[in-house]
C-alpha cells in the first residue's frame, strides 16, 4: 500500500511522514532528497542535472549517499535546496527519478512524501493527503529547523513556490481525491493521527469491498 504525502516545503511533511511510517509500520520515501542529491551533484560537477540524473547511484535510509559518498547533510543546505527546485524543473530530471520512485513503492508498504507522488509517481495511492501551512508558519519552521534567519527564508521559500507552482512539468497541485490538511497551528501527533485515521479506513474499504 502507498500513503502519498505531498506538498510545499516547510508544510510539514518530512516530520508527518516519518512519524506516519513508524506508527504504520510502513517505509518512509523522502523523493526530495532524490532531486536534492541531483542538484547538489550538478552543482559539484557543474554539469547539467539532465547529465548528472539517469547515471547517479542514489542511495536513500539513515544515511543518503551518491555513489556511495555521504551527503546526508550536504544536500540540506539553502544553496542544495536551490539546486534541487531547479532540476526539479527539468523533465528529463523529473523522468530519471520517476522510474526510480515507481520501481521503490511498487512492493510493499510506503509512505512516500514529496511533490507528485499523488498524481505522477503513485496515482493509485491508497491514501493521498495535501499537507499545507500558512507561509509564515512553514518558513518559522524551516528557520528554526536550519537555525537561518526567518526573513531570508521567507523570501527564499517564496521563489521555490512559486517555481514548484507554475513550472510546465509535474507543477506542485493536489491529486483531485487528495485529502487537504491544514497544520497550520495544529501539533504533530494530530495530523498523524488523522492520516493514520484515513490509512485505517482505506484498508477496511479495501476489506470491505474484496
Ligand atoms: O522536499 P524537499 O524540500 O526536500 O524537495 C527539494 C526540491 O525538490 C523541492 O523544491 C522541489 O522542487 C523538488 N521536488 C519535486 N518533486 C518531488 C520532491 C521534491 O519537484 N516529488
Amino acid at each position: 500500500m502507498v500513503v502519498a504525502i505531498d506538498g510545499p516545503a516547510g508544510a510539514g511533511k518530512s516530520s508527518v511522514a516519518r512519524a506516519v511510517a513508524n506508527a504504520l509500520g510502513f517505509t518512509y520515501l523522502d523523493s526530495g532528497a532524490m532531486y536534492r542529491a541531483v542538484g547538489l551533484a550538478a552543482l559539484e560537477r557543474e554539469l547539467p542535472p539532465s547529465v548528472v540524473a539517469p547515471a547517479l547511484r542514489i542511495e536513500l535510509g539513515d544515511r543518503v549517499r551518491i555513489d556511495g559518498h555521504d551527503v546526508t547533510e550536504a544536500i540540506r543546505t539553502p544553496a542544495a535546496a536551490e539546486a534541487a527546485s531547479r532540476a526539479a524543473a527539468d523533465p528529463a530530471v523529473r523522468a530519471a527519478l520517476v522510474v526510480q520512485q515507481r520501481q521503490i513503492v511498487g512492493a510493499g508498504d510506503w509512505v512516500a512524501e514529496g511533490r507528485d507522488i499523488g498524481t505522477v509517481v503513485a496515482p493509485e495511492a491508497a491514501v493521498k493527503v495535501f499537507l499545507t501551512a500558512s507561509p509564515e508558519e512553514r518558513a518559522r519552521r524551516r528557520a528554526q529547523q536550519i537555525g537561518a534567519d526567518l526573513q531570508t527564508v521567507l523570501a527564499e521559500q517564496a521563489i521555490r513556490d512559486e517555481r514548484d507552482q507554475t513550472r510546465e512539468h509535474s507543477p506542485l497541485e493536489a491529486a483531485p481525491d487528495a485529502t487537504l490538511l491544514d497544520t497550520t497551528g495544529l501539533p504533530l501527533e494530530q495530523v498523524v493521527e488523522r492520516i493514520v485515521a484515513l490509512v485505517r479506513r482505506a484498508r477496511a474499504d479495501a476489506q470491505a469491498g474484496g
